[in-house]
C-alpha cells in the first residue's frame, strides 16, 4: 500500500537511511547476537551519519527536526535492514527526550552533545525484580542528604543494560506516597553502581538486557531530572511516545515478515505447485496485507497527531496494544507458511518469531495498554465502585 504520509525529502532520507543500515549494521548482526551485545561503535557511526535524535536542538548538536516522521523511518530501517537489537530507537526516542525536555541548561549542555554524537549510550532503569507492571511498586530509593542523593536497590532486565553510559533511574523518593518517585541521571563509573549478569533471552540475541545494582551511591544533586517527587508523572508522560515506538516498530517487523515469506510461498514448491498456490495460503496472506495496511494506516495517522502535539496516552496503548497483536500473529502464520525451514535459526523468520514475543510485553504489557484504555472510557475500579 502506498503511504500518503512521506514527502519526497522523506523518501531521499529513508534512501539514506537504508544505505547505512545495510553497510554497517546488517553485516554485524550475526556476530552481535553471537555476542548478545552490539559494538559500542555503532552508536558512534550512527551518530556521525545524523541519525541520533534528529529531533534535538541544533545548539547541542542536533538536527533540530520537528517530524517525527525521520524517525519513524530510522525505527522501521532499522527493523528491516539493521538489527532489531541495535537499540537506536531506545537511545533517541525513550531516553534522550527525558534528558532533553525534562533537564536543566546545564544537564543538557553536558549531556546532550554525547547523546547526539552517540559517545554517550542511554538507557532507562523502572522495572525491579519485584516490580514491572506496577510502577508505584518501585522500591530503590533515593535519600536526600544535603547535596547529594543516596541511591540504593537492584533493577533488572534492562535494554543497553551493559553498554548503557547514562541510565534514568527511577527510585522513590517519599516512603509516604505511592508515586512519590523521583528520576536520577546515574552516570557510568560512580562509585557504588554495579552491572549485574546479562541476562539470556528467547530472542533480541543482540540486546544486552542486564541487571543493575545501586549500592550507596551518590548521585549528585546536579544529576536530578526535574522536580525529585514527580517522577511518576514524568514516566507516565514519556511512556506514550515510547508505545508509539513500539508500535513503529512492531509494525515494521512485520510487514517484513510479511514480504520475506511472500516471496518463500511463491518459490516453495510441494505437490508439484508453489504452495503460495494453495488456497490456505492465499487466504492466510490476503487476511495479513489487509490488517497490516488497515494497521499501518492507523499508526500513520498517529505519527501526524504526534507532531501536532496530540498524541494521547491511550492513542497510543491502543496502537501499542493492536500492532504487538497483530505482529504475533503474522511471526507465527509466517512460520507455519514456511514449514519445517520456518523452524531453524538459519531463516530469518525463526529469528523474527522468538524477537516479537517480547512487543506484547514490554513498554507495558497487553494487559496494561487495556487498562489505560479502559480507564480513559472512565471504565476504573476505583471510581466506579
Ligand atoms: C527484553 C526486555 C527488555 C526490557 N527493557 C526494559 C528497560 O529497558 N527498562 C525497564 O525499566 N524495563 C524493561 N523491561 C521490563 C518490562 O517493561 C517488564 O517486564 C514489563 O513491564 C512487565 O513487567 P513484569 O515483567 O514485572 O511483569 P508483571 O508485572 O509481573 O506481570 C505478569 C503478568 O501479569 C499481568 N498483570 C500485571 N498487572 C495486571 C493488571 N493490573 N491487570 C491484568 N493483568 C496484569 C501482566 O500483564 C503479565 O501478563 C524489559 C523487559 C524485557 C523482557
Amino acid at each position: 500500500m502506498r503511504r500518503l504520509i512521506f514527502e519526497s525529502e522523506h523518501e531521499q532520507f529513508r534512501d539514506s537511511v537504508i544505505r547505512f543500515m545495510q553497510n554497517e549494521v546488517g553485516p554485524h548482526a550475526d556476530r552481535w547476537r553471537e555476542a548478545g551485545i552490539v559494538d559500542r561503535e555503532i552508536y558512534r557511526k550512527a551518530g556521525a551519519q545524523g541519525l541520533l535524535c534528529t529531533w534535538a536542538d541544533e545548539k547541542y548538536g542536533g538536527a533540530g527536526i520537528d517530524d517525527f516522521r525521520f524517525e519513524q523511518i530510522i525505527i522501521e530501517e532499522n527493523m528491516r535492514h539493521g538489527d532489531i537489537g541495535f537499540y537506536i530507537n531506545l537511545h533517541s526516542n525513550l531516553v534522550a527526550p527525558y534528558i532533553a525536555k525534562l533537564g536543566n541548561e546545564e544537564q543538557k549542555s553536558r549531556l546532550m552533545p554525547g547523546i547526539i554524537s552517540g559517545e554517550a549510550i542511554l538507557a532507562v532503569a523502572m522495572t525491579e525484580p519485584s516490580t514491572g507492571s506496577d510502577l508505584a511498586g518501585i522500591k530503590t530509593s533515593a535519600q536526600d542528604r544535603g547535596d547529594h542523593w543516596l541511591l540504593n536497590g537492584a533493577k533488572t532486565y534492562i535494554s543497553n543494560g551493559i553498554l548503557g553510559d547514562v541510565i534514568v533511574v527511577a527510585a522513590r523518593t517519599d516512603p509516604k506516597s505511592r508515586h512519590g518517585l523521583g528520576l536520577f541521571l546515574v552516570e557510568r563509573g560512580m562509585e557504588g553502581f554495579e552491572r549485574g549478569r546479562k541476562l539470556a533471552k528467547m530472542g533480541l540475541k543482540a540486546q544486552d538486557t542486564a541487571e543493575l545494582f545501586f549500592s550507596d551511591v551518590k548521585v549528585p544533586k546536579a544529576n536530578v531530572l526535574g522536580e525529585p517527587t514527580q517522577g511518576f508523572a514524568y514516566l507516565a508522560r514519556f511512556l506514550a511516545q515510547e508505545r508509539l515506538v513500539g508500535a513503529i516498530g512492531f509494525m515494521a517487523t512485520a510487514q517484513t515478515a510479511f514480504d520475506l515469506t511472500l516471496d518463500y510461498v511463491k518459490q516453495r514448491k510441494a505437490f508439484g505447485k508453489p504452495i503460495g498456490a494453495f488456497q490456505n495460503s492465499r487466504f492466510v496472506m490476503a487476511q495479513m496485507r489487509a490488517e497490516l495496511d488497515a494497521l499501518q494506516t492507523y499508526v500513520d495517522q498517529l505519527v501526524l497527531l504526534h507532531n501536532a502535539g496530540q498524541l494521547t496516552a491511550e492513542d497510543a496503548s491502543s496502537a501499542k496494544l493492536l500492532c504487538s497483536e497483530l505482529e504475533g500473529r503474522v511471526m507465527d502464520a509466517c512460520v507455519q507458511l514456511h514449514g519445517g525451514a520456518g523452524y531453524m535459526e538459519e531463516y530469518r523468520i525463526s529469528r523474527m518469531y522468538t524477537d516479537a514475543r517480547i512487543s506484547r510485553i514490554f513498554a507495558g504489557t497487553s494487559e496494561i495498554m487495556k487498562e489505560i484504555i479502559g480507564r480513559s472510557l472512565g471504565l476504573d475500579e476505583r471510581k466506579l465502585s
